[in-house]
């Protein structure tokens, strides 16, 4: 007699979660339908870090300074002043 009670308890324990996932009312881990928050990087957004020759402060590409050479500064000032000797 013990022995059905157990059976139907397994049966029992084995039913619910199937049931659960039967209804689906439980949350799905993977939450397929949420979608990620978009980056907001769109083509044209990103800018290329340059560090200044001078004083070496980081800055947008497109707001350098450049001299003869090329070489990236944060301002005209540093540009006449040239890379940082030493
Ligand atoms: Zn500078």
């Amino acid at each position: 007699m013990l022995k059905y009670l157990l059976i139907g308890l397994l049966v029992w324990l084995l039913v619910i979660p199937a049931l659960k996932r039967t209804f689906g009312k439980h949350p799905s881990p993977r939450r397929s339908t949420a979608e990620p928050p978009a980056p907001p990087t769109s083509s044209g957004d990103v800018q290329d870090m340059v560090q200044c020759a001078h004083c070496g402060v980081h800055l947008p590409e497109a707001e350098a300074h450049h001299d003869r050479a090329g070489r990236p500064y944060c301002s005209a000032e540093h540009a006449r002043g040239g890379p940082r000797q030493g």
